[in-house]
């Protein structure tokens, strides 16, 4: 399971690439992206990291959803 990140949402603040525990978020060409074979979904805390510190709603949505 991974998180994924809307291209047409993402303001490309940054603001979510330090915060992921796995390194999954990396941006390119000034678009962010999550790598799907690094995200965990945050497994080990209470919730993603990345959706929580993302000012845009559901910019960061499963992937699958
Ligand atoms: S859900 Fe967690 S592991 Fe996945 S991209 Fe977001 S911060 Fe990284
Ligand atoms: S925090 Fe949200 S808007 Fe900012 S780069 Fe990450 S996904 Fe894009």
């Amino acid at each position: 399971m991974s998180m994924s990140i809307v291209a047409e949402l993402c303001t490309a603040c940054g603001d979510c690439e330090p915060l992921c525990p796995t390194g999954a978020i990396h941006a390119h060409k000034g678009v962010y992206a999550i790598k799907d074979s690094l995200c965990t979904e945050c497994e080990d805390y209470d919730y993603p990291q990345c959706e929580d510190v993302c000012e845009v709603d559901d910019c960061i949505v499963p992937l699958d959803s």
